[in-house]
Formats: structure tokens, sequence, C-alpha cells
């Protein structure tokens, strides 16, 4: 850490650690009004001698959650209070139109899926059963078709997600939490972003991978709320000109928390689980008046999607499906005190597998960064997986055939497959089905229709499998592989608990199973509220609901001590700039003259145009101190001193739009511009703000000046040069700032504070040892 006098004190030069690398293979196309030198930059070469996970990247830009009470702002507020009203009831529609949306999008993707799949298999099925009643040896035919359809159905997926809009890819829960955090990730509430995740999810659970259409629910929310809280499309060109006052980071956050929120609700039929999901992931901006609408949109989620369903299922009105999954009706689900400690060891043993799972997944997601980089392999990848998952399904049909007599009531997919007349193959119920299905059969079907080595070797195929899948450009949920993989183990326990006590009436295999899905699921994820009431509200009973928390919390602690959460991972591994719950007490030693960057540069109240426009070309920033008292030409040496004293910060969108708008003192029409300029002026820009360089100003509008008054935010945080580093990142988080001002006594700027300074002190735990690291930024 490079270290200088100031005032006294030790500081940070900028970006004393920065280096050039091209960080990563996931395809963050910026063009969301980002820096203008961003922009520009061509990223090429790894940067071999820098582990992967070991940076922050400089790409991702902060959101700014801070309200900009400048004058324009004041004037709008201090309108009728009419206003108010109308923009509170307005504020409730759209909450209520996000729910019904998310929740009509959940119908087309759950019967998509449901159609795309029983055609899939019907056809299999038809294949194999001509092959039996023929008595032929022609089962290389099933195997052969499956396999293709299944290639090209993952083949359209991973074309959307690798090829059309990367940001598609995985579940899009680490996205989301980096947007609730305060991080912008490009591309990530675009339409073009929508049709991508619901065709390409789609396309990969009939493609038979092991994932889930759950996750992505989370994202499409998002994304539903995002677009219709706008008023206007920047991909259809089209301006509603309606909703302008949402037009801001710290609204349109709002409105996603409500969409997600509303995606959890419609995935598993758990309105307040979603509530919950929003609070565990967003927490820092909570208020109840917005608790109360997000749990309305979640209301109106689920509630439009069983409207739907009960159509498509021929029963109108009858409100039985709440969400895309649901567990199914748990009968037994009494538990006796005496069963915790049993709970407790299933908590220890998810903990265990999902650290094994997430440190195997690191290994890949490491390995894919570096070498599978282009669209073409990424495409090969996601095939190459559908044609090992459909062999390994294949394979397991052959040398594991579980053969069962046929029930009186059989299921229309039971499939006799390798198996004698009058028996069908328990293990075909199983792959032929989508995991969903395959999860309610482990939780449900009667006792002995799978064999233990059944079990053993589904649980073991899933488990790498799934594995293997997540991160591959697909849309792709994790929470029903991992609950899969769970299931199956709980459900073997309950098998060999019952042939160790054959008379004990506590064995109960859907407990058990579910347990085991639950315990799976936390170590992999390692979220803790909303997974419980999200997964006791989709049993639908709440008896189970303290040994859901216990396997939930065990499994979460044991993870915890070797690696940290699956989405955390891969959001770190992508350099994003996230703040967590809390800093570290290793970091209170830290001030903010360490963790500053100085020299700032700084605008003056009354500034001139050119150096303005210099500024804006030449430096990445998005914002600057406002100051006074400073005179940037006459300074000697700015590294050694103050930049004036402080009245404000404003940002880089707004001094464009000051630019793009001519606002300037020496204008002949300057007064009538800054008349009828509002903030309407520059909300109608947000959130793709002109780049720099494409403002045309003359030579002689250099020389003119911009009086920055009416625009800067004059209520802009600053801290003291003492303040502890704990002290600034709660500021941060709590709630969600782009940049802080570091001053002196004299209220002079000494320094600056963005989010990547605090993120870039990472604390890491491995085996109970705590690390402090200080990453470099990348640009
Ligand atoms: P963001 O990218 O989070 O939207 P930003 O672009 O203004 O905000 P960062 O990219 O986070 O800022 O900043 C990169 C580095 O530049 C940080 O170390 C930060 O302290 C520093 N920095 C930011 N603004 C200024 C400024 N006006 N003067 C000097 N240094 C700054």
């Amino acid at each position: 850490m490079a270290t200088n006098d100031v005032a006294g004190t030790s500081r940070r030069t900028n970006r004393p650690n920065s280096v050039n690398s091209n960080y990563g293979s996931v395809h963050f196309r910026d063009d969301d009004g980002s820096s203008d030198l961003e922009n520009q930059t061509e990223h090429s070469g790894n940067d071999k001698d820098i582990s992967d996970e070991k940076i922050l990247s400089g790409t991702f830009e902060s959101l700014d959650y801070d309200q900009c009470e400048n004058e324009l702002f004041q004037q709008e507020e201090r309108k009728s209070s009419k206003a108010y009203i109308k923009k509170e009831v307005v504020r409730w529609l759209v909450f209520g139109l996000i729910g019904i949306l998310t929740g009509l999008i959940a119908c087309v993707i759950d019967n998509m899926v449901i159609l795309s799949t029983k055609l899939k298999f019907s056809y299999i099925k038809t294949v194999v059963d001509s092959c039996v009643d023929a008595n032929l040896s022609c089962f290389h035919w099933p195997f052969l078709i499956w396999v293709g359809i299944n290639a090209v159905l993952v083949l359209c997926g991973a074309f959307m997600t690798a090829v059309i809009e990367p940001i598609a890819a995985g579940s899009g829960i680490p996205q989301i939490k980096c947007f609730l955090n305060g991080v912008k990730v490009p591309h990530v509430v675009r339409i073009k972003t929508l049709v991508c995740k619901v065709l390409g999810v789609i396309c990969a659970v009939a493609g038979g991978l092991v994932v889930g259409k759950e996750g992505p629910m989370i994202h499409s929310g998002a994304v539903v709320a995002a677009g219709i809280s706008q008023g206007k499309s920047d991909t259809f060109h089209v301006d509603f000109k309606i909703l302008q006052y949402f037009r801001s980071d710290k609204e349109k956050r709002d409105f996603v928390s409500g969409g997600a929120a509303a995606g959890v609700s419609a995935a598993f039929g758990a309105p307040v689980g979603g509530v919950l999901f929003s609070l565990e992931e967003g927490a820092s901006f909570w208020n109840q008046a917005l608790t109360w609408r997000i749990f309305f949109a979640s209301m109106l989620s689920t509630f439009s999607l069983n409207i739907v369903q009960s159509y498509v299922k021929g029963t109108p009105w009858s409100l039985s499906s709440p969400g895309l999954f649901n567990f199914g009706k748990f009968d037994t689900t009494d538990y006796s005190g005496l069963e915790i400690p049993l709970f407790i060891l299933m908590g220890v043993f998810g903990g265990l597998l999902g650290a094994a799972f997430n440190h195997i997944n690191y290994k890949l997601t490491i390995f894919r960064k570096k070498y599978i980089t282009s669209r073409g392999t990424q495409v090969l990848e996601a095939i190459l997986v559908a044609v090992a998952t459909a062999t390994v399904s294949y394979l397991t049909l052959y040398f594991n055939n579980d053969c069962q007599p046929m029930r009186k009531d059989p299921d229309e997919d039971s499939v006799q497959f390798f198996c004698d007349d009058g028996q069908y193959s328990a293990t075909a119920g199983l792959l032929f089905h989508t995991p969903e299905e395959s999860i309610k059969e482990l939780f449900h079907d009667i006792p002995g229709t799978f064999r233990p080595a059944t079990l053993a070797v589904y649980c073991l195929c899933s488990f790498f499998l799934a594995c293997w899948t997540y991160g591959l450009y697909v849309p792709s949920g994790l929470f029903i592989p991992s609950i899969l993989i769970g299931a199956s183990w709980g459900r073997l326990l309950a098998v060999l608990l019952k042939s160790a006590f054959p008379s004990a009436t506590w064995v109960n295999y859907s407990k058990y199973a579910l347990l085991g899905g639950a315990a799976q699921l936390g170590g992999i994820v390692r979220m803790t509220i909303s997974l419980t009431v999200i997964i006791t509200e989709a049993t639908g009973n709440i008896t189970l609901g303290l040994p859901v928390m216990i396997v939930l919390m065990v499994s979460k602690w044991i993870g915890d001590i070797f690696n940290e959460g699956i989405y955390d991972m891969h959001i770190h591994i992508q350099g994003v700039p996230l703040l967590g719950w809390e800093p570290s007490s290793m970091l209170t030693n830290i001030s903010a003259t360490e963790v500053m960057s100085h020299p700032v540069t700084v605008l003056r109240s009354y500034e001139s145009v050119g150096r303005i426009v210099n500024i804006l070309k030449n430096e990445t920033h998005n914002g600057f101190p406002v100051v006074e008292d400073y005179d940037p030409f006459t300074e000697e040496s700015p590294d050694s001193g103050t930049f004036g004293t402080f009245h404000g910060t404003i940002l880089r969108s707004q001094l464009v739009t000051l630019l793009k708008l001519k606002v300037f003192e020496e204008h002949e029409d300057a007064q009538q511009i800054k008349k009828i300029l509002s903030i309407k002026d520059f909300r109608d820009a947000y959130p793709r703000f002109t780049p720099i360089h494409r403002i045309n100003i003359s030579a002689q509008e250099r020389n003119f000046h911009i009086d920055l008054k009416p625009y800067f935010n004059p209520g802009a945080y600053s801290v003291s040069h003492c303040a502890s580093f704990p002290r600034i990142f709660r500021l941060f988080r709590a709630l969600g700032l782009r940049h802080v001002v570091v001053v002196n006594r004299q209220q002079q700027v000494i320094g600056m504070v963005t989010r990547k300074d605090l993120a870039r002190y990472r604390i890491t735990q491995h085996l109970g040892k705590v690390n402090m690291e200080e990453l470099p930024i990348t640009n």
C-alpha cells in the first residue's frame, strides 16, 4: 500500500494495485451509460500472474441508491400532495402488474417444459415399447433418439445464451443479488435477456440437463419489474412518457426487489419466502411500506399463476397450483424430538457434500474461464453435457435396471424397458421425467419403489452432472438439482434406517427425503431464512419447519468452514465488488486515509466547460466532489495537498446532460434554458446517458462556464479523515452509496472512497483460519 502524508496521516494514491487483464470469460457488454474510457478500452490478454478469483474487476460500475437532493429535486418535491398521492397509487399498480406478469411468464415456462418433455418421452416410450413388443434388441434406437433430441434442444438454449445474450446464462440469482447490493451488471435487466432466459430455460430443462426452471424465474421477475416500472424500452426505442418519476436507480431497485420476490413466489408458490428472499439479499434499504408492496406483488404472482394453471388443467378456479413447483402433499409430518440429532447429522452431511460440490464447481469455473472462452466452445460444451447426461442416464438404466412389479394403477409413464413382462423400470421412472417430477417421486413414492443401489447411483450421477452443468452457457437453476441430490441420499438414509430398525414407525421416507434435499440445498447455496420459509411453504406444512431450519442452519455452518456459498463464489470469481453484510472486525484498524484515493479530481461550483469536458474524456470516474476555494491551474502539486472546501458531489451523468443541453452561462438563451430545465430532463436519458465523445462542444463553448449549484447534490455524504473502515463500510452498505468524500477538519477534500475501495479488502476463511487480502483492481 503506497503511503504519503496528508493532514498528518497515511493515504493511498490512486489505484496502486491496478492491473490490466481480460478478466474472465463472462461477456459483459457495457453500454449503459458507463464511463467513456471504459467503453473505449480494449480488453486483451490474460494476466497469468494473478490468481483468477483474487482480482476486483474495475469494469463494474455502481448503482446510486442515494437520492440527489439538488434544487431541481426539491422543486419537484414541493409540488402538491395530489401529485404525491398519484405517485403512490401508480406505485401500487406497477407492483401489482409486476406480480401478474411474472406469474404469467411462469405459466408459459411451465407449460412449455411440460409439453416438450411429454412429447419427447412419449416418443421415446413408443420406440421402447415397440422394441419390447417385437422382442427385438433395438435399444440403441431409443438411446440415439434421446441423445439427439436433447442435444438439439440444448444447442438452442446454449445458442440463446452464449451467442445472443450471455448474461442470461445460469440462474440469474448472483446477478440479481449484485443489483440489489448496488452493482450495475450490464444487460441484466434487459428485455432481450428475459426472452433468452425464458426460451433458454425451456430448452435446457426439456433437453434433459440437470437444471431447474425456478432460479431463472427470479431473474425473469426482476427483468419484468425493471422493464415495466420505467415506462419505456430502450431496446425497442419507445418512450410511453409515463412513470418518469420512477427513472432512478433507487426506484428501480425497489421494483426489482418486488420482481425477484414475485419470481420466487411463482417458482415455489411461496409468497412469504419471496419477500424474505429479497430481504435476505438486499436488506439494507428495507422499509415497511416497501415490504408491504413486495408482498402484494408476490401474492398476485402466485395468484395469477394459479388461475391460469387451473384453466390449463381443465379445472377452472380450482386454485391448487400456487407455484411452478410444490413438493406435493406430506401425509406423515410428525417427528420425534429424539430424531433431532439425526437431523443435525444430516445437516453436517449436507454441508460437507455442499462444500465438495462448490469446490469442484469452483475448479471447473476457473477452467472454463481460462479455456472455454469462445462462443463455439461454450455451445459445444453444453451439447457435450447434454449428450453425457443422456448417456449416463441410459447406462444407469442398462446396468442398474431396478425392475419392480407393475402396480395396480400404473403411472402413464411406467416403462418396461429392460424388465420382464409384468414389471416396470423404477430407474426409468426417475429418468424419464423432469427433475421436478423425479423429486416428487423421491418424496412420495411408496416404500419399496427404489432399491438402495438405484438411489445411490442416481444420487452420485445427479451430483456430478449438476456440478458440471452449473456454470454452462444455458439458463439453469440450482435449487431443483440440489434438492434432487439431497432427496436421493435422504431417501437412501431412510431405506437404510428402515432395514436397521424394521419396526420403527418414525422412519418416514418422505420426511427424510425432504430433509436431505433441504440439507443439500443449504450446503450449496448457504441461504438460511428465506430458504427455510420457501421449503416450508412449498411443503404446505409448518410442522417440519424446525427440522428444515435445523438442517439448513447446520449445513450452512459446516459448509462455511470450507468455502463460501455457490452464488457468492461465482460473484467473486467474476471480480464483482459486492459488499457483504458486515465489515470484518479485522478491518477496524484501517482508517479513511488508507482506504481513500488521492489525489482527487474535483470540480468548482462555477466550472469551465473545457475543464469538465477534459475530465470526462480523460478520466473514468463517475462522481466528482464540488468544491470552493480551489484553483486547479495554480495548484503546484495537487498530490501534496487538499482540494478545496467540500460543497457536494455531482455525477458524470448529470454533467453529460448539462453539456448536451448546453446549459452554459454565456449562452445567449442561458436564462431561458435554465428556467425550463427540470429534473425530468435528467431522468429522460436514464439509464443510458450519451457518452461524452458523442457530445459536440465547439472551441468557443469550451471557454464558457456552467454554474453547477442547482444541479450538484449538496447533501452528499462525507466522512472525516479519521473515520474507520467499518464505519465507512456501514454507511455504504446501509445507504447504498456510490461515492463518499473524505474531508479534513476544515471540511477540505482530501480523498475519495467508492465501493471498489472497500470491496478490495476481502476476508477469507478456510478451515477456521481467517485471512485478509487486498485485491488489485483490473481495468
Ligand atoms: P463506480 O464505478 O462505482 O460507478 P466511479 O467510476 O466514480 O464509481 P470507481 O470506478 O469505483 O469510481 O473508482 C475507481 C477508483 O477511482 C477508486 O479507487 C476511487 O476511489 C477512485 N476515484 C473515484 N472517483 C474519483 C475522483 N473524483 N477523483 C479521484 N479518484 C477517484
